[in-house]
């Protein structure tokens, strides 16, 4: 029989042998008796969910016995885990967000990431649009990463991170950051204040963080109500839209405001800029006005403050029953650790140094078409149709990514 694309069973038994070495040190989350947990396995087969593990102990054990290839707990409290839905008896959630480079859109996705449709095999890079030609939606996706997808869900974890402390008040001590184990960051606000929010209320804080119809004339951008001091160190979304629009201004260069205003505002406010930085320091935003057409500021506005909000995923904010990883334990899709970085320690984390669970012994693997990735120091790739022999480490990833199998 030919050796299946990912290779299956030897991914398994890594997994089974870091499991058997490492799962005391996956800790148990909070309050581990009210959580639900969820595991997948490397076969398929949908989710086993529904699993109330109430102790340490019990949480490891599972852990050791199964070497699940994706582990979740619940963000929620439930009076009964093991229920189902409707009968869990709902207690509170903790606030959680998922920061991932899935969702974002980067050029450099196009050099790693492909689509072919399942049904007529159109094939593209990228995202796979939301239609294909044929009319269909049933695309089977390759997605990889690389440092600048890391960077970029690095950055928008940031953000959100200077949010929820300046203008939630969130105390650093009830964050907690993890890397997801593959392209993102989840943060999670442990806090009996968020507990209790409901569906709607979780809601309004993920619009607040994307800016979701923020109103320039509201922060100060507004003819009519001007006032006499700068807003620049105002607190919430006041402060913030000036300080965007400051950041903007000092780099923008005259080509990229061409793409969205007339090139004579364009010309205006690369010529202005010193004053236009000037007004913002010293002076009321509204006395930006004279100085720059309402309409261009409205559009460099927008594009500011979009750089300066969090590109979270709405629906795992607001969704109360999500489940989500189990800091400590292994991604199966790259073979690497769902890690909690410290608080202050997120600009220097490097997951492709930290994150690299399973090392070992090389591995001779025979490639189909693979992008080049960095583990530790070392770079490996791109591979085309070709055989190599890589250590372990590098191995495992281009296995879970199914870009690769054992060679004979
Ligand atoms: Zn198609
Ligand atoms: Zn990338």
């Amino acid at each position: 029989m030919e050796e299946e694309w990912g290779s299956t069973q030897f991914v398994v038994e890594q997994f089974q042998r870091w499991f058997a070495q490492n799962s005391q040190t996956v800790p148990a989350p909070l309050e581990i008796e009210s959580r639900e947990f969820g595991f997948l396995t490397f076969h398929g087969r949908g989710m086993y969910r529904h699993i109330r593990l109430p102790t340490e102990g019990e949480l490891q054990r599972y852990l050791r016995q199964n070497a699940p290839a994706h582990s979740y707990h619940s963000s929620s409290y439930y009076d009964d885990p093991t229920a189902d839905m409707a009968r869990k008896g709902w207690r509170g959630a903790d606030l959680v967000f998922d920061l991932d480079a899935d969702h974002f859109d980067l050029p450099c996705q196009k050099e790693h990431d492909k689509w072919v449709c399942r049904n007529c095999g159109k094939q593209g890079t990228g995202h796979p649009p939301e239609l294909c030609e044929c009319g269909k939606a049933q695309f089977q996706t390759e997605t990889w990463l690389c440092e600048k997808c890391l960077q970029a869900a690095k950055h928008e974890t940031q953000k959100l991170l200077d949010i929820l402390i300046q203008d939630f008040g969130v105390h650093p001590e009830d964050l907690t950051t993890n890397f997801s184990g593959n392209r993102g960051f989840h943060v999670h606000v442990h806090s009996e204040t968020v507990k209790p929010l409901e569906q709607h209320a979780r809601r309004e804080i993920v619009d607040y963080i994307m800016a979701t119809g923020l109103e320039v004339e509201h922060q100060g951008f507004s003819q009519r109500n001007r006032g006499a001091k700068p807003v620049l160190a105002e607190g919430g979304w006041r402060g913030r839209t000036s300080r965007a629009l400051y950041d903007y201004l000092s780099e923008a260069t005259e080509k990229e405001l061409k793409e969205m205003v007339s090139g004579k505002a364009a010309q205006s406010i690369i010529s202005e800029r010193g004053r236009l930085l000037k007004v913002l320091t010293d002076k009321h935003p509204s006395n930006l006005m004279p100085l720059i057409d309402p309409k261009s500021l409205q559009v460099v506005l927008r594009k500011a403050v979009k750089l300066q909000a969090s590109e979270i995923d709405t629906v795992v904010t607001t969704d109360i029953h999500r489940l989500i990883r189990l800091p400590n334990t292994l991604h199966g899709k790259t073979g690497w650790q769902v890690q909690t970085i410290p608080y202050g320690e997120l600009p220097d984390y490097d997951p492709l140094r930290s994150a690299i669970a399973l090392k070992g012994p090389p591995v001779k693997l025979e490639f189909r078409n693979a992008p080049p990735i960095r583990i530790g120091e070392t770079w490996y790739g791109p591979y085309g149709d070709e055989t190599a022999e890589l250590p372990l480490e590098a191995a495992l990833f281009y296995l879970c990514k199914k870009g690769a199998r054992l060679a004979r």
